[in-house]
């Protein structure tokens, strides 16, 4: 069990979406006696552009929106599926709140996928309604019917500034609901729809909202954080709700650049900056950091990805005004699990900090499934209100991933130690993280698979201090192929996103699987390891 205190939700059968609880929290925040937020605090600044957008007038825009779209489209209801396909900006966190707070289910992609990968995604959850940008809009797959609102359009903008009576009722969402369809391909397999429901993400809430360990300007008492993490990642939702409810200013980045990131902690004097490790590699070794004045920092939060304590002890030695704690999770567990609290846990480098609040772990042996004691590393598995429903329209993995308990199988092999702080050791399911993006083997192997010239595939994680891992193809070619490394990674490149290329080719006669056919990846990784320390 968590050793934290548990914090109080409201009761499960109570009808509230996240979007009012996170507003019934902005409200407690705004009227303890020593805030120093108010409603006229800038809720959103667009780095890019230097916009800026206060609580009240986001929640205006939130309830403008809401009402524009129950009454322009009646056709949408509660419980369908609206598909999000833009890069980062203010529109983004007022469409969530106002699905949110409308019952719809709200689903976030990566702007950068492909046709075909878009395709995967709407035959999994069936989009009513698409909101995206005039650029984006020739990419949507062409087979689907969908109603097509495009941000970037007048019509958007007319309904998020409409005036709207404040007493305009919006109707009953529940918190068993799918507030939002995000995408992991959990443990094994292709991508899947994780469906997060509105009592997961008022759970998360909660126990970051009362037990907050968060960079704090003393003098102004505010918190002004920078987000360089996407917005349709389980991070990025979870961020905006929690920088909603407690009163934050949350600076969003539309294009990832890393001199961009320094610029607005300086200009903005950021206090707060929620990363992924590659980053934190970025912040100990980069130049550019001289040039900027970051001495507004006063806590990084890393998670997404292994953090080496090493980095997290360069990063310490750089920055010494600046905690840098670690939480670990999934979009499974609708963001972090654990995380570090305290400044003293902060110290602890290697360990991603303790169980969550209201939350259960255990470790248990892969192979008897018999839970283990402190210090005996095992499979992770989690419990508690955090965890998602399960795989849209997939009972065999939900079934695969969550028992009939409630636990989720988490894929992590990991340890506790006495003192209760979780060690993640290694990853037993298949996914890779490139710069903490999911890039799952089965995939490319599936797209490889479809090359003329590939008779078998197996794609692997290859360590790269950089990005964390870059994905890897072993390759059986069919007889009498000519077909070159180069020519394999570019029919990859030509079909996915960025982030999912392959950037490692070897030509190998057999890919080594089991009697029952599943390829044998450790033994991959391992002969992947020992040829590049043998060169
Ligand atoms: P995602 O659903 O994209 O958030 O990916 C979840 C997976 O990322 C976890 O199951 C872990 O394998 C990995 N992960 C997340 N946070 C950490 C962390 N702090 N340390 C090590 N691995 C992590």
């Amino acid at each position: 069990h968590s050793l934290r205190p548990p914090v109080s939700l409201p009761p499960a059968s109570q009808p509230i979406s996240v979007a009012e609880y996170a507003r019934s929290l902005l409200q407690a925040t705004i009227t303890s006696p020593d805030s120093t937020v108010t409603l006229d605090t800038p809720f959103l600044i667009d780095a890019a552009t230097g916009q800026q957008l206060t609580h009240s007038r986001f929640l205006n825009q939130v309830h403008s929106l809401s009402v524009s779209l129950q009454s322009q489209f009646p056709s949408i209801s509660r419980n369908d599926v609206a598909f999000v396909l833009a890069p980062t900006s203010f529109h983004i966190p007022v469409l969530y709140f106002s699905l949110f707070s409308l019952g719809i289910t709200v689903s976030p992609a990566n702007p950068l996928s492909t046709t075909s990968e878009l395709t995967h995604l709407f035959q999994l959850t069936k989009p009513a309604v698409v909101f995206t940008t005039s650029s984006i809009l020739p990419k949507l797959p062409p087979s689907f019917r969908f109603i097509t609102i495009l941000l970037d359009s007048p019509q958007f903008l007319s309904m998020i500034t409409i005036k709207i009576s404040k007493n305009y009722s919006l109707g009953v969402v529940n918190q068993d609901d799918t507030a939002a369809i995000l995408y992991s391909s959990g443990t094994t397999g292709r991508v899947k729809g994780v469906q997060v429901t509105h009592r997961n993400l008022i759970a998360i809430t909660a126990g970051m909202f009362y037990n907050r360990y968060v960079g704090i300007d003393q003098e102004s008492g505010r918190t002004v954080s920078v987000l360089p993490v996407p917005l349709f990642h389980v991070m990025g939702v979870f961020m905006l709700i929690i920088g909603a409810a407690a009163g934050e200013t949350v600076v969003l980045l539309n294009r990832f650049d890393f001199e961009d990131l320094l610029k607005a902690v300086e200009k903005y004097r950021a206090t707060y900056m929620t990363v992924s490790p590659p980053l934190v590699v970025a912040l100990t070794k980069s130049e550019l950091v001289d040039r900027y004045d970051v001495r507004s920092l006063r806590l990084v939060g890393c998670g997404g990805a292994p953090l080496g304590k090493e980095v997290a002890e360069r990063f310490v030695a750089r920055f010494p005004h600046v905690d840098i704690i670690q939480g670990y999770g999934m979009t499974e567990s609708s963001g972090a699990a654990t995380r570090m609290l305290k400044p003293e846990e902060a110290k602890c480098f290697g360990s991603v900090g303790r169980l969550v609040e209201n939350t259960e772990a255990k470790i248990v042996d892969p192979v008897t499934k018999q839970a283990l004691p402190p210090g005996q590393r095992g499979e992770l598995w989690l419990r508690g209100p955090i965890i998602v429903k399960g795989y849209v329209g997939d009972p065999q993995a939900t079934a695969e991933t969550l028992d009939t308990e409630g636990w989720l199988k988490t894929g992590d092999l990991c340890y506790f130690d006495s003192d209760g702080f979780l060690f993640i050791v290694d990853r037993l399911k298949e996914l890779i993280k490139h710069k903490a993006y999911q890039v799952p083997p089965a995939e490319l192997e599936h797209l490889l698979l479809s090359h003329p010239d590939v008779a078998d595939v197996a794609v692997i994680p290859y360590p790269d201090e950089e990005a964390g891992q870059i994905p890897m193809a072993y390759i059986v070619k069919k007889p009498g192929s000519s077909v070159t490394e180069t020519q394999i990674m570019d029919f990859v490149a030509q079909q996915v996103a960025p982030y999912k290329k392959i950037r490692r080719v070897v030509f190998i006669n057999a890919i080594p699987k089991s009697p029952s056919g599943k390829i044998l990846r450790r033994e991959l990784v391992s002969h992947s390891l020992s040829a590049s320390s043998s060169k």
